[in-house]
């Protein structure tokens, strides 16, 4: 996912004519923590906080706790957050952390220790103004609630503002759970409409029915009655029904029951997550992991769009491949930028001690996903590039103004 990355910010630097040294700086992260975390109980875990670039603002991007964490995923995600805070025009940079566990594997109380001990191990490097921690792959508000209270206990900071992703009584944001989805459904429909395609009904197949994947669901099919999902899974498999799934039943019984390969409903088969990437549909949303499309499935692709909800979901091989083909690939760090918006939205709220109601803050995703939507696929026609090469170089652009004019003013 790394060299992935890279290369993509590479390519689109060289077309923008950019000097090595300028796509070494853009690469290159500005500082990277890595260290031990010894609980009471002897287990040891290594701890990660990649910061990438902060000449917009403060340092933001998720924590994960995850037992394949290490050095080389947490740069990848650190830059490619740097490039989606610029993307959608929000004052950040781009962070990453993580913590080699199996959350499942340790105890309630092995794992709050583990969160407070990951806060104190970066204690000089995080904060309000300085780097703003949020959750990722297995963390969640209770995990960030721990780690802002061992931020203020060691700090005496009590605006809130060190973590976004709290749980609301903490100072969390309303709408921030929903947001990464919600947002997928708002730059869907913009794209659409962009593309002169949103008078049609559609079909669309979730990898991942998740967090952010059964949020996009029941959003979709509440505000777009002619969009209709028919084919959603999650690790185990999952059910394809042509007639369509009722999203929030979906949900229901996966939140029950845990394996969507066991959901019987009429009229819908169980299928493989092998056969979800190879369902024709008009959009495959991808909703898991990264690198789910690579050299090995890339041919089985049969959708014309594919929204990347997940973090570098094509490996570098299939991207150009499907984009040969002519299929619409729509940017992860766009598609899933709705998660950072809120979060910067939250950042705002503890820093001038406010509480927004939930209408505020969907407006305010509304505007900033819209805008930057509409901008990045005017680009991508403009120079005749790819919507993911558009948002890269708008977002390298604006790192670099900034970085310019700062460096005019010494
Ligand atoms: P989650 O753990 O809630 O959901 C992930 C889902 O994917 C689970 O249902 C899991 O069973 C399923 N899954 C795992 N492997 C799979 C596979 N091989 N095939 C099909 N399904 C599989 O996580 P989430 O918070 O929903 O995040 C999903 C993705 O979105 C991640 O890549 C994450 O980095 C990215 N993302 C999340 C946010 C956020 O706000 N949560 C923001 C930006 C990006």
């Amino acid at each position: 996912m790394l060299k992935t990355a890279q290369d993509l910010i590479r390519r689109a630097g060289e077309r923008l004519g950019l000097t090595p040294g300028d796509i070494e700086y853009l690469l290159k992260t500005e500082a990277e923590h890595e260290f031990e975390i010894e609980l009471t109980d002897g287990k040891r875990f290594k701890a990660f906080r990649t910061q990438h670039n902060s000449v917009l603002g403060p340092y933001k991007g998720g924590i994960r706790f995850h037992p394949e964490v290490g050095a080389e995923e947490v740069r990848a995600l650190a830059t490619l957050m740097s490039i989606k805070t610029a993307a959608v025009g929000l004052p950040l940079g781009g962070g990453k952390g993580g913590v080699a566990v199996n959350p499942r594997e340790i105890s309630r109380e092995e794992l709050e220790e583990l969160s407070r001990k990951y806060v104190a191990g970066l204690i000089e490097h995080i904060g309000p103004d300085k780097d703003i921690p949020a959750p990722d792959v297995n963390t969640d508000s209770r995990v960030i609630d721990w780690m802002v209270a061992e931020y203020e206990k060691l700090t005496g900071d009590k605006t809130k503002a060190s973590f976004t992703g709290k749980s609301i009584e903490n100072g969390g944001s309303l709408g921030r759970e929903a947001a990464t989805g919600h947002g997928g459904v708002i730059v869907l429909r913009e794209v659409l409409e962009e593309l002169g395609d949103s008078a049609q009904p559609i079909t669309m197949a979730i990898q991942g029915f998740g967090n952010v994947g059964s949020y996009f669901g029941e959003i979709a099919e509440k505000d777009h009655p002619n969009w209709r999902l028919v084919a959603a899974t999650d690790s185990s498999g999952g059910v394809y029904s042509p007639n369509g799934l009722d999203a929030k039943e979906t949900d229901k019984f996966k939140r029950e029951n845990g394996r969507l390969a066991e959901y019987k409903i009429a009229g819908a088969r169980t299928i493989t997550n092998d056969e979800l990437i190879n369902t024709e549909v008009d959009v495959l949303v991808l909703a898991a992991l990264g690198d789910v499309i690579t050299e090995h499935n890339m041919d089985t692709v049969r959708a014309r769009y594919i929204l990347e909800l997940a973090n570098g979901p094509i490996s570098e091989k299939a991207y150009d491949y499907l984009i040969q083909k002519g299929i619409i690939i729509i940017p992860d760090v766009l598609a899933n930028a709705g998660g950072v918006v809120v979060s910067y939205l939250e950042w705002l709220q503890n820093k001038a001690g406010e509480h927004w109601p939930e209408a505020r803050i969907t407006q305010e995703l509304e505007q900033y996903l819209t805008a930057a939507t509409r901008h990045i696929f005017k680009r991508a026609v403009q120079d005749k590039i790819s919507p993911t090469e558009a948002a890269i170089s708008i977002a390298i652009e604006r790192i670099l103004k900034v970085r310019d004019s700062r460096r005019q003013q010494r």
